[in-house]
């Protein structure tokens, strides 16, 4: 029995021999199997058939008999090896890696083609045959019942059992699965019905099929394994071919056959992205599940009698009737310092032409965010660079400050600027695009550049043509990218550009899932879905590492309304907003902060003493002036208390104005507010406020940097650092 066994094991490592051009080779593919099933429950796990360990000798006799077929193929990887050489001298690196990555999946597939050959010589029908006993010997021993199968017999007498193999089976076999798996169903008062089927596709060994489960110790499942492998192992360090036949070397020397279980399930319909499926009985809620075809869903709805999942690919590709197997984990993305400087997609994939992202580390999309004692309270400011923002609604880290506003009055632009200003701070910058045009993402890629803001930003895109389904997800696969990051003790900012187009994308979905719709037409869990998005942003506690996520949440309102059913949801998940006019912004009022509806709940902590005690009154002042200009576009009568309220508020209103990509530190911010709104600017017209302004921060840059310092470092803003101030600030008016 043994000797069989041990041929049939042997021929396969002919096949990578052959191909690899080493001798030496015992095993072939398989320990990532179980890296890749790590998180799936316990019911999955894996249990490896014990193999006799001494093949050498056959190998080298088979060597010898196959001789003629190693040197064609030899001759084959040279071919390749010559093509690929000459093409390296034209081309660099991209190319070149596309070249290598074809060239390894060439080479599977001829291996994947000698390995078939192989198994049909007439010469090895027998031994390959007498393998069947010993594949269902090991099979038997394992099979158990899921608490999916359980759950279906609760409304089912009967459990099917298919038993498919690649040639006709011996009697005993059969009648032996037959007996062992009814014996398994009548301890818990169920019947099987066994099928019995032949498949050459299987290439050798048998698969058992109970309920959704299989039992898989085929060749065909071997070679699909090994594919895998390669394929979730991109080509780094060293793109030789060289390289790829040790990688190859490598793998078959690690080979183990298994006996391998998963769950499968059948596509019932497909269609705009969606797809219903059923048998997967023991399927969890987001876990991944993987199409004949190749493409890739989540599953996002679990009914009686069937599932629901969203297609990340192209669903054309998909078959009503073909298979779909559990991948066993849910929805996850690569996560780590190389996604800085890089652009990727929804699920974390490279496109941005630098080639493959070198990630050690997935982490999954949907985490449970923080529990109240792993938070710290918000304390440390999270500078935007943006004067109206720091001074009227400053943001700490950990904090979620939503940017809301009409299509086109700055929203990017602001979340744009705040990831600009964290240069040098040490701050990790996520900037996820939903639903925006391709071109915006790459001139916003530009600008980042630009001012050395991408070496320590990630850029999710997921343009308005790509499927809902990876627009839902986009933000959590941005969100699980942060979170890294933060559990690393380190400082997050992530942009979530923007939720509404989330939302409609979610509402999307919902609506092809037949989910009721709720006001205005979103589903009833919308609010859960973002609020548990923005619960992930937090500040973690000393203990946790100290690190934060702060989210900027963007929504955009129709003619500002904010009282429509995103808007009022969000905002009263986050801790407060931005609110963006447009008739501010008409006015030419940029950034156009809406003093009166713009609040941050929380990052008053995190200011600096200085600012928050010039800032302290400047609210109230300037809304102030708002309501008397709106008034006195009716009016010409006025008295001179009036007329000095809004010249001062005008002034006020003109300092706050500021450029794109143009961040002014927090020290020299303070100062400029105090200046203004004590009075140092009156002199001036509104018009002259951007030359003062310069001029303001030349002055205390070159000449005064000891009290911008003091500034930035005191506790306290006091009479005497005040007065400090105010006597450089009186030396500078005399200048005028
Ligand atoms: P959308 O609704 O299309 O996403 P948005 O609200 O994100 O728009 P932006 O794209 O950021 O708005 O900005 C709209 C326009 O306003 C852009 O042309 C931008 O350059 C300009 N803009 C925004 N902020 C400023 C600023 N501070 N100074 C000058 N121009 C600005
Ligand atoms: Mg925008």
């Amino acid at each position: 029995m043994e000797i069989q066994y041990v041929i049939i094991n042997f021929l396969i490592l002919v096949a990578i021999v052959v191909l690899a051009g080493r001798k030496t080779v015992k095993r072939i593919f398989g320990d990532r199997y179980e890296r890749i099933n790590k998180d799936l429950d316990k019911a999955e796990e894996i249990e490896k058939m014990p193999l006799p360990s001494s093949v050498l000798p056959t190998v080298e006799v088979a060597i010898d008999s196959c001789s003629e077929e190693i040197q064609k193929a030899e001759g084959l990887v040279a071919e390749k090896i010559a093509a690929i050489g000459a093409f390296r001298e034209r081309e660099k690196s991209e190319i070149h890696r596309e070249m290598i990555e074809n060239a390894r999946r060439k080479l599977f597939s001829v291996m994947k083609e000698n390995v078939i050959n192989l198994f049909s010589y007439e010469k090895y029908q027998q031994e390959i045959r007498a393998l069947d006993r010993l594949v269902i010997d090991e099979i038997l021993k394992r099979i158990s019942l899921t608490p999916g199968d359980m759950a279906y017999l609760k409304h089912h007498d009967v459990l099917y059992v298919t038993l498919t193999s690649a040639y006709p089976l011996a009697e005993d076999i059969v009648s032996d699965v037959d007996r062992v798996t009814s014996q398994l169903l009548e301890s818990v008062g169920g019947k099987t019905s066994l099928w019995v089927l032949e498949d050459s596709n299987l290439i050798g060994g048998l698969r058992l099929r109970i309920g959704d489960t299989v039992y898989d110790g085929t060749i065909a499942e071997e070679l699909y394994q090994f594919e895998k492998s390669l394929n979730h192992e991109p080509i780094m360090n060293d793109d030789t071919v060289g390289h790829l036949i040790q990688e190859f070397t490598v793998k078959a020397e690690s080979f183990k056959p298994h006996i391998h279980k998963y769950q499968l399930g059948r596509v019932m319909t497909v269609s705009d992205g969606i797809c219903w499926m059923d048998g997967l009985a023991d399927i969890m809620y987001g876990e991944v599940v993987e199409f004949e075809c190749g493409e890739k869903g989540m599953v996002l709805d679990i009914q009686q009698n069937r599932i629901g999942c969203v297609i990340f690919g192209e669903f054309e590709h998909i078959e009503s009737g073909s298979r779909v197997r559990r991948v066993g984990r849910i929805a996850s993305v690569p996560v780590g310092e190389c996604l800085l400087g890089r652009v990727v997609d929804a699920l974390g994939n490279p496109i941005d032409a630098m080639g493959y992202l070198p990630y050690k580390e997935t982490r999954p999309i949907e985490y449970k965010a923080p529990g109240i004692l792993d938070r710290a309270p918000v304390n440390s400011p999270l500078h935007t660079g943006i004067k109206a923002i720091d001074a009227l609604v400053p943001i700490g880290k950990g904090q979620r400050e939503l940017i809301i506003g009409d299509r086109q009055t700055g929203k990017t632009a602001i979340a744009i600027d705040t990831i600009i200003n964290q240069k040098g701070k040490d701050t990790v910058c996520i900037y996820v695009a939903i639903g925006q045009k391709d071109t915006l993402v790459a001139e916003i890629k530009e600008k980042l550049e630009a001012h050395g803001a991408m070496e320590y930003t990630t850029i999710i895109a997921v343009p308005a043509s790509a499927s809902a389904a990876l627009q839902y997800i986009a933000p959590f696969s941005g969100s699980a990218m942060a979170e890294y990051f933060m559990y690393a003790g380190r400082d997050v900012l992530i942009v979530y550009d923007d939720l509404s187009k989330h939302a409609v994308a979610y509402r999307e979905l919902s609506l092809l899932l037949h989910r009721p719709s709720g006001r205005e037409a979103y589903p009833g869990d919308i609010f859960y879905l973002h609020s548990r998005l923005l619960e992930r942003a937090a500040h973690l506690s000393d203990e946790l590492g100290g690190g934060s996520i702060t989210a900027l949440p963007i929504i955009e309102t129709l003619a500002g309304d904010i009282s429509a059913y995103i808007p009022t949801n969000v905002i009263s998940i986050t801790d407060g907003q931005i609110f963006l006019d447009a008739e501010l912004f008409n006015e030419g009022q940029r950034p156009a902060v809406n003093v009166g509806l713009s609040v941050s709940r929380v990052g008053g902590a995190a200011q600096s003493p200085s600012m928050k005690k010039v800032s302290s009154s400047l609210r109230t002042r300037l809304a102030q002036y708002r309501e008397l200009a709106e008034f006195m576009q009716f009016g010409s009568d006025i008295d001179e208390e009036t007329k000095k309220t809004l010249a001062s508020g005008q002034l006020l209103t003109e300092a706050l104005r500021q450029p794109r990509y143009a961040p002014v530190e927090d020290s020299m911010q303070t100062i400029l507010i105090f200046a203004v709104s004590e009075g140092y600017a009156d002199g001036i017209s509104p018009d002259q406020m951007e030359k003062f302004e310069k001029d303001l921060y030349r002055y205390f840059r070159e000449e005064k940097a000891d009290i911008a310092l003091k500034l930035r470092e005191a506790r306290k803003f006091d009479g005497e650092l005040k007065a400090l101030l105010k006597e450089a600030l009186e030396e500078f008016a005399e200048r005028l």
